[in-house]
């Protein structure tokens, strides 16, 4: 853990470096700052001040990012797994010598503690060498299988351009996890981070342009409406990789409809936390208020939906509620603080109104609740009880740091709880009996399920959701497949066995 000395220094840091730099899009290797209307501001959440502007990308600077994308993906798809991953690992090397100066900048630009920033930072060098070297392991199947006098080959083979758009909650690490299996597997990208976020991605363009050829990897800026759009729609884009919400899903399923192109997407959730009566409350506790307010909520797998066994709701209650008033919130630079503020005014106007929607239909705000005075977009840890099933606040992403408590009479019913939302991408259950423990999370239409904890991952596991959360996965093999297609050859040989 960094000292709040270190901390206030390098952010500072962050806010001079930012001040003398010409933000543009990357396309061939070259900065461009050029755009069309009034420049987009990007804002310190933690004060609402304006920290940089980036330009408003158009469908010209699409074309042209895709194009070089094109030209240089034969020579890139040609290198081996082994030479790609060389470059790739020196990414990797080039992120983990910037951590201190990535980690500051996605503090600034996100609100989050500094040390959260850094050890995601440290996941995006992570998510490069993990993957570098998983497809350089990924072998095909049946590489010489006879079959009737014929010898087939599998061969995996990349997509060509992928177009990648990314959200704000963790602006380079969700890149990384599109990056890292796109161009391992062979393929060059065009990407759009979220508007509100671009600074890291841009930063690491910066680090890593001269290990990374030319028109490898292309940034275009701008909203989703304009340059996500033109992604989507585009016909030289052969896949598109979006992480964000369920609405953006749909635009990029729609606008990509005419080229049938593939669509791979991560997208929001609403994460039921069952809680069974011989769960270790204090562990419960404990798992919430760190995947519950981690991020300030804003997090898509976020513990977010208590459902409880009744005859444990009351104690259960108290407990969340002891545990989570101890969470310290404040800006980046203030000494300790554990959870920011929201990304936006509107995220937080958003939060604010669903959480006065819940109250004047009848629920119970026990802890938070209230916007606070105050620069920043900050909104406290809250707990929400008498919460009605199928309401909207029951339903539907939140995205902030709000948690719900319903209640269950028996293990059918936690069940239909859980699964009564349209979302699939995570859930948590909490019993010590461990034939419980995995009926449930069979039956759980979820894409991770944890089993006495919430929110970890590794690189080795797969992360995506069924239903609306979405289709594809991130990490592990699972991504290196999606980011790639499989080919057949059959060669006549002759042979008869
Ligand atoms: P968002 O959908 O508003 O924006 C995400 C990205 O999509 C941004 O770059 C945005 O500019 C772009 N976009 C917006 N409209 C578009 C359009 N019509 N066409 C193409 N691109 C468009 O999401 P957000 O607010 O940045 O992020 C929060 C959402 O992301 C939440 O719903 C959250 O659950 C989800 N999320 C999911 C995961 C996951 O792994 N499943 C991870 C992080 C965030």
């Amino acid at each position: 853990m960094s000292t709040i000395t270190e901390q206030t220094s390098v952010l500072n840091d962050a806010r001079v470096e930012l001040s003398g730099r010409q933000l543009g899009h990357v396309i061939d290797g070259q900065i461009d700052p050029s755009g069309i209307g009034d420049a987009i501001v990007v804002i310190d959440p933690a004060s609402g001040d304006v920290i940089a502007t980036i330009p408003q990308g158009t469908k010209a600077h699409v074309d042209r990012a895709v194009e070089a994308a094109r030209t240089a993906q034969p020579a890139w798809r040609s290198k081996s797994y082994s030479e790609r991953a060389t470059v790739l690992n020196a990414v990797a090397g080039l992120v983990e010598a910037n951590v201190e100066r990535l980690a500051a900048l996605e503090s600034l630009n996100t609100g989050k503690p500094f040390d959260a920033a850094r050890d995601e930072i440290l996941g995006t060098a992570e998510a490069f060498r993990f993957l570098a070297g998983a497809a350089r392991a990924l072998q095909a199947p049946a590489p010489d299988e006879y079959v009737g006098g014929q010898l087939s080959m599998i061969r995996r083979e990349p997509v060509g351009v992928v177009g990648a758009i990314t959200p704000w909650n963790y602006p380079l690490l969700t890149a990384s996890w599109k990056i890292a299996p796109a161009l391992a597997m062979g393929n060059t990208v065009v990407l759009k981070p979220s508007e509100l976020t671009p600074l890291t991605t841009l930063l690491f363009m910066d680090l890593i342009k001269d290990v990374l050829p030319a028109g490898v990897l292309n940034i275009v800026l701008g909203t989703g409406r304009e340059v996500g759009a033109a992604l989507s729609e585009h016909t030289a884009v052969d896949l598109i990789s979006l992480t964000g919400s369920v609405g953006s899903g749909q635009a990029v399923i729609a606008g990509s409809a005419h080229t049938l192109k593939p669509t791979h997407l991560e997208l929001g959730g609403k994460a039921p936390v069952l809680v069974f009566d011989d769960a270790v409350l204090d562990d419960v506790a404990a798992g919430v208020r760190f995947a519950g307010f981690w991020n300030s909520g804003q997090e898509c797998g976020s513990a977010t939906r208590i459902i409880c066994a009744e005859s444990v709701r009351d104690e259960l209650t108290q407990r969340l509620v002891d545990s989570a008033t101890t969470l310290r919130v404040g800006a980046p630079d203030e000494l300790n603080s554990e959870m920011g503020p929201l990304i936006s005014e509107r995220q937080r106007n958003a939060v604010a109104a669903m959480v006065n929607r819940a109250r004047d239909a009848g629920a119970t705000v026990v802890l938070g609740g209230e916007v606070p005075d105050g620069a920043g977009f900050f909104y406290p840890p809250t707990i929400i009880t008498d919460v009605v099933h199928g309401s909207e606040i029951a339903t539907q992403e939140i995205f902030g740091p709000v948690v719900t408590i319903e209640t269950f009479s028996d293990e059918a019913e936690a069940l239909a709880l859980a699964n009564s939302v349209v979302y699939g991408l995570a859930a948590s259950v909490w019993t010590e009996n461990l034939g419980r423990a995995l009926r449930v999370s069979s039956l759980l239409d979820f894409g991770t399920v944890w089993v006495n904890g919430h929110l970890h991952g590794v690189s080795e596991m797969p992360w995506g959701g069924f239903g609306a959360s979405g289709h594809g996965r991130e990490m592990s093999i699972f991504a290196l497949e999606d980011f790639s297609r499989t080919k057949h050859v059959m060669i006549a040989t002759g042979a008869t066995s």
